[in-house]
């Protein structure tokens, strides 16, 4: 187990370990708190499989090369493990820290299963990476795709870019409030985004609408 796995594997842990102790009714206020990134995330893969689907599928998916999954340390955040262990059943999370405990392999990402991700609601960075080649592709067919996916990213802000309240930011908060940490608390200990939080509270740009 490398260093990555090891981080992975111990915030996947504490993330289950605190949820399994929060009542039924404090989980389902965290899936309602998280439902409107689920909706958005939604919109995004439907986007996804129209405009760049037959792209990833001849150029990726059949060659069982793909590019999007070839890192062996793609970026998660806090954030995404939590909103997946809500939306996962017990079995899929198991499945998730048996591969975190054995050794990576391949020239792959360690989540890259058989029949793809596996996760049930991949990381943030994942869903919204796009290779040149399948944008261009795209904007061939469609000349609107690219002013669209821009506006895609710019909403992806309103829950993961701490220069206003975000979803991101509260998870995080959640499982601090109880005593947890982890590396990948980004928000809460990333130089850059504290930056982003303390500038945006000092502007008075702080809310919702920021
Ligand atoms: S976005 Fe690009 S690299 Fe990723 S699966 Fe599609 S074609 Fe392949
Ligand atoms: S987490 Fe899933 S989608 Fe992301 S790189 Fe790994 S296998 Fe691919």
């Amino acid at each position: 187990m490398n260093d990555y796995q090891k981080e992975q594997l111990e915030t996947l842990r504490m993330v289950r370990q605190h949820l399994a102790s929060v009542s039924e009714t404090g989980r389902e206020k965290l899936r309602a708190m998280i439902s409107p990134y689920l909706g958005f995330r939604s919109e995004v893969a439907d986007f996804s499989a129209a405009h760049f689907g037959e792209t990833c599928t001849r150029n990726c998916y059949e060659s069982k090369l793909s590019a999007c999954c070839s890192k062996d340390g793609i970026i998660t955040f806090f954030a995404d493990v939590a909103v997946n262990v809500l939306m996962s059943g017990a079995d899929a999370l198991d499945t998730l820290e048996d591969v975190l405990q054995k050794p990576n392999t391949g020239f792959k990402c360690v989540y890259l299963g058989e029949t793809g991700c596996l996760w049930q609601v991949k990381p943030i960075v994942c869903e919204m990476f796009l290779c040149d080649a399948a944008m261009r592709r795209a904007s061939e067919a469609d000349p609107a795709c690219e002013a669209e996916w821009k506006a895609l990213e710019t909403r992806k802000k309103g829950f993961a870019w701490p220069d206003r309240p975000v979803v991101f930011d509260a998870l995080e908060r959640f499982f601090m409030d109880a005593g947890y940490r982890s590396p990948l608390m980004y928000l809460h200990n990333s130089p850059g985004l504290l930056r982003v939080k303390q500038k945006s509270m000092e502007k008075g740009t702080y809310t919702h609408e920021g």
